[in-house]
């Protein structure tokens, strides 16, 4: 399926950010040793995940390319709980599921538990879960102490979330609940593709 080429050019560049990030969330890992529970789904189990439209037009453009894209717009118009339309919960275990399209989730996704926000002292404060803080306390404890000792750099919520407005200010600013933002990324590459 073919997009123009400064629109694909777009969703390449949304995915590189997606790398690079990737790249620093693994050594901020590494140097901390927070991680997140085995298959804990509580931060998908809200109508409270918020993205731009920007994030998501890679998974949309995914969705069309493997047929699934005019199903999903369905499931979203009919779905009535708010979670994310691919959040999977576990119907044994309480607070557990699984994301199915993990590789094409957006920023928020991949940053929460990972990465630091300033606060209004300019103090970078980590941003993460009550789970993540009981399952790793004393690599959390460390990891606050280190982060405002200056001793220790989380990715940054703030600089992210600018560098995808850099990439487009139209679609990279606006926080939608996860589904309509979806919704809307499947709708724009569909109008693109039919304009091909
Ligand atoms: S994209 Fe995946 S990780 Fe993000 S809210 Fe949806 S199911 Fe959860």
């Amino acid at each position: 399926m073919a997009i123009p080429p400064h629109q694909l050019d777009k969703i390449n560049s949304v995915q590189e950010l997606f790398h690079k990030l990737d790249d620093e969330i693994k050594t901020f890992k590494s140097k901390t040793s927070l991680g997140c529970v085995n298959g804990c789904g509580r931060c998908c189990e809200t109508p409270a995940v918020f993205v731009t439209v920007l994030e998501v037009l890679p998974l949309a453009y995914e969705l069309w390319n493997n047929g699934q894209a005019p199903a999903i717009l369905e499931k979203i118009n009919s779905d009535r709980k708010g979670w994310c339309i691919f959040y999977e919960s576990d119907p044994l275990v309480a607070g557990k599921g699984r994301c199915h399209v993990y590789p094409w989730r957006p920023l928020i996704c991949r940053l929460f538990g990972y990465s630091a926000k300033k606060n209004k002292y300019e103090q970078p404060v980590l941003v993460t879960c009550q789970t993540m803080k009981d399952h790793c306390a004393s690599e959390y404890d460390a990891t606050v102490q280190k982060l405002s000792a200056g001793t220790l750099e989380a990715p940054s919520m703030q600089q992210y979330a600018m560098q995808v407005l850099n990439i487009d200010p139209s679609l990279g600013t606006e926080q939608l609940p996860i589904n309509q933002a979806i919704a809307t990324a499947i709708e724009k590459i569909g109008l693109l593709l039919r304009e091909e």
